[in-house]
């Protein structure tokens, strides 16, 4: 098991608090990922899985509970701090992730370590190696908007990784491709994490939560189950997390 990466404490997330429409989101989460992890997020819709990725990944906050990111005590940083630690420790993949469409790849991906101020023949370096693992050496001079869909989502997956993060956290990141690139992005994640790249990712479709390691199912804003892949073949896994779906799906009929 690897050195932790990650550890929220009793996170609990009202919306709208005190107020008429006031939800209660998450009611107590607790969690821990280690380095080299791979983790997928799953649950029927308003469970909360959005609202836990979140947090999880900085960008919003916890109305209760302790965040800690490589030990530091995350929920309690300024938004100047949080900042400084995002472009430090974490990478993102959304479903549509957001790009220079009038830029070309080249200065899309490069751009985060433009804005640390990096010298230009080690930024050209560090472009140059992550484009030719992912296979889009060939389009440095493209525009974005000429880009297929499955490119634009290596790009990003570039942009993402360019700083080297401790943790790549990814929201529905297939949600805009057809299945055979989904396949192929999920081959290239499951890539990343052999290498070493911690990943936790939110999906609402079983396949794609089949090439995690571990599965998190989220219920009411509560850690309803947890399943490890372990010794499992990826087949096996995958009809394991049909289960756990279908049987939470059938039981929320016969508790009405
Ligand atoms: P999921 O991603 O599993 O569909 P969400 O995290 O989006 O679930 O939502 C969990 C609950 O919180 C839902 O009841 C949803 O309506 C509510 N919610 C989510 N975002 C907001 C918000 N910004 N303001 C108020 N309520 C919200």
């Amino acid at each position: 098991m690897g050195e932790p990466i990650l550890k929220a404490e009793h996170i609990k997330k009202i919306y709208n608090e005190g107020g008429d429409n006031e939800t209660e989101a998450l009611k107590d989460i607790s969690l821990q990922i280690n380095a080299g992890d791979f983790v997928a997020i799953m649950g029927p819709s308003g469970s909360g899985k959005s609202t836990l990725i979140n947090i999880l990944s900085t960008l919003d906050r916890a109305t209760k509970g302790k965040l800690f990111i490589r030990g530091e005590q995350v929920s309690r940083m300024s938004a100047h701090e949080l900042a400084n630690f995002r472009n430090k420790n974490l990478g993102y993949i959304f479903q549509n992730s957001i790009l220079i469409s009038n830029m070309d790849v080249y200065h899309n991906i490069a751009t985060p370590l433009v804005l640390k101020k990096c010298p230009k023949a080690e930024i050209r370096k560090k472009v140059m190696a992550l484009a030719e693992g992912l296979g889009i050496e060939n389009l440095m001079n493209h525009q974005i908007n000429q880009c297929s869909g499955g490119q634009v989502q290596r790009v990003a997956i570039a942009r993402a990784l360019i700083t080297q993060p401790h943790l790549l956290v990814a929201d529905e990141p297939t949600g805009a491709l057809d299945s055979k690139r989904s396949h192929e992005l999920m081959q290239l994640l499951t890539q990343l994490n052999d290498n070493g790249t911690t990943i936790i990712l939110v999906t609402h479709d079983n396949m794609i939560a089949s090439y995690a390691k571990k599965l998190l199912y989220i219920h009411d804003g509560l850690i309803h189950d947890e399943i490890v892949c372990g010794d499992l073949s990826q087949y096996e896994f995958f009809n394991k997390i049909v289960e756990l779906n279908a049987g939470d799906y059938i039981s929320q009929f016969f508790r009405k």
